[in-house]
């Protein structure tokens, strides 16, 4: 276009209308390794529902919407509602319908592993809406606990027929759940709370108990129930905290204010009070509140890991796309070296973020639906190893590849502001459910509770021999193991063994090209910043596979 000042030419435009799934070859590669005959048309439509512009537009309205709180009526009265943009409503509503939440928990084997599939495309679209369907998706193995509360919500939790109506459960198709744990003077040391519960009565639901205290954090306070903890005679429990009791009267969960959040904006964070009427369940045994809330905690767990790997691959196609259009001292980005170095790398990192978050909700499906004993020890061990690993590369990440856009990537404005949302959104999925040491640690405690030198030995053996840094390594890992009992060393063994679980997987579903660079660049030098890709690395081949075609 030409304007009177000057020709406005070498922007690039937007990838629109692109077909999320179709586009990912590792996602691909990597479902098809684990799941050789799985039902793709479901992922396909989500693929395209997700990138498409429409869809993307609703994402960009949302965030730029954020959540208001009303706590008070006009006349003054409390109501405690959040309102959200409709944007919100309806991309919540979207990732309902695709399964995202409980559905699995009622589908056969591999439910889980197509899940988590669809769980990165869609957070490539919005994350932050992820927050409430991950939680319910995350809330069924604790919840079963408590026999008649499951019975009672179960199905619900699993509806794919989204009602944003604050109303009796009974009155939906479908629900949401959200978790309180985080008070003001701890998150991970939740053993800190002083939220009390006082024992009220014994009811169909099993025991209820009124609760008085706080939550210094409480996302997505709009969900239909949440799981809180809280102090009780015998001990910190775990209580199920409707909106509504059964009688049809509102359970009183008081929104104090929400938080003016860094990312993660189209979500609604709050503050909350229990001011000693509101009811709560018990679920599981009073004083088990912990290994309780774990239950949930382990699957949100995995869905930071898998949000993040969504994210990447997400900025991964938006550096991409840049780099085929702009040229720079009179060649396209994605032709000069040290670019495609960059570019390369990054491709390797995605890639194998979303081998390592597969590879975990492989371990959660086969646990879930048999009694394998080496899944059941992955899915311990790589719980706290991909959300500590992938989540912590995921800002830096971000950081890279908003870089390969200059400074369009770093305003708010246009195809690029999607960039800055990303490199916003980031952090929180590091933080939230356990911060990087939290994790680190609670890998320390895994390698207590099995044989996982074994376990991680035969992971590792398909992927022996075929490049020599992989050997050094793995051969080092059982002595790194025994001998890694000082709590200041356990973030240096995390990164080690995800690194190694993610080479063995590119050795399984990716190509040799894309293995042996990963290992070049990973295994043989602790690279610190992108771009570090030893000369006569194929750098056309991994661009050529990471490019949505
Ligand atoms: C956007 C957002 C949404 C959230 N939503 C919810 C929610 O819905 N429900 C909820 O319950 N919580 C929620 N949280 C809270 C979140 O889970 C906590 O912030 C997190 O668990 C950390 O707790 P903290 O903030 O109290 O930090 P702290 O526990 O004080 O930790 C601070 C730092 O110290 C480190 N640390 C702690 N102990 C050790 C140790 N022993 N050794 C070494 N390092 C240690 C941690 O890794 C962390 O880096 C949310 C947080 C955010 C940012």
């Amino acid at each position: 276009m030409t304007r009177a000042t000057h020709e406005v030419f070498n922007q690039s435009t937007p990838l629109a209308g692109m077909n999320l799934y179709a586009g990912n070859r590792p996602l691909r590669d990597a479902l098809r390794a684990h799941l050789p005959a799985y039902d793709e048309p479901p992922l396909v439509a989500l693929g395209a529902e997700a990138g498409s512009a429409a869809m993307q537009a609703h994402a960009r309205r949302a965030n730029q919407h954020p959540p208001q709180l009303n706590a008070y009526d006009p006349a003054g009265r409390r109501i405690d509602q959040v309102e959200f943009h409709p944007s919100y409503h309806l991309l919540l509503g979207a990732a309902l319908r695709h399964g995202l939440h409980g559905t699995p928990w009622r589908g056969g084997p591999g439910a889980h592993v197509l899940r988590a599939a669809a769980f990165m495309l869609f957070t490539e679209l919005e994350p932050s809406v992820l927050c409430p369907v991950s939680m319910t998706y995350a809330v069924t193995p604790a919840l079963r606990a408590n026999p008649a509360l499951h019975a009672a919500w179960g199905a619900t939790l699993a509806g794919t027929e989204y009602d944003p109506r604050d109303v009796p459960f009974g009155n939906k198709r479908a629900v949401t759940m959200g978790m309180g744990m985080t008070e003001k003077q701890g998150g991970s040391d939740v053993r800190a709370n002083t939220t009390r519960a006082a024992f009220d009565s014994d009811t169909p639901w099993g025991r209820a108990y009124c609760l008085t205290g706080h939550k210094w954090f409480f996302s997505a306070p709009m969900c239909d129930a949440f799981l809180v903890l809280a102090q009780a005679p015998a001990g910190l429990s775990c209580f199920f905290v409707p909106r509504w009791r059964p009688d049809g009267s509102a359970n009183p969960i008081r929104i104090e204010r929400l938080k003016d959040k860094l990312g993660n904006r189209a979500n609604a964070s709050s503050e909350v009070e229990f001011c000693g009427d509101t009811i709560g369940w018990l679920v599981g045994d009073e004083g088990r509140g912990v290994p309780q809330i774990l239950a949930m905690g382990s699957l949100t767990r995995l869905d930071c890991a898998l949000g993040t790997a969504g994210l990447m691959r997400q900025a991964l196609t938006l550096a991409l796309n840049h780099g085929r259009q702009r040229m720079a001292f009179g060649r396209l980005l994605s032709e000069q070296p040290l670019m495609k170095s960059v570019l390369a790398d990054l491709a390797l990192e995605s890639e194998a973020a979303t081998a390592l978050a597969l590879r975990l909700a492989r371990a959660v499906d086969a646990s879930e639906h048999g009694d394998d004993e080496h899944e059941r020890v992955m899915r311990r061990v790589l719980t706290p190893i991909a959300k500590f690993w992938i989540c912590k590369r995921g800002s830096h990440f971000a950081q890279e590849a908003m870089e390969c856009l200059g400074g369009n990537g770093y305003v708010e404005e246009g195809g690029e502001g999607v960039m800055a949302r990303i490199y916003r959104e980031m952090p929180v999925n590091s933080i939230w459910e356990g911060a990087g040491n939290i994790m680190a640690l609670d890998l320390l405690r895994a390698l207590r509770s099995a044989d996982v030198g074994a376990a991680l030995a035969q992971e590792l053996a398909p992927a022996r021999g075929e490049h020599a840094a992989f050997d050094r390594l793995a051969q080092a890992l059982p002595a790194r193991i025994d001998s890694t009992t000082d709590e200041s060393q356990a973030r240096a063994l995390a990164r080690e063994i995800a690194l190694l679980v993610q080479a063995a997987l590119l050795r399984r579903h990716s190509t040799d090209a894309v293995f042996a660079a990963f290992c070049s660049s990973r295994l043989a030098q602790a690279a610190d910043v992108f771009g570090l890709l030893p000369a006569g690395t194929p750098f056309d081949d991994l661009l050529e596979r990471a490019w949505p075609h």
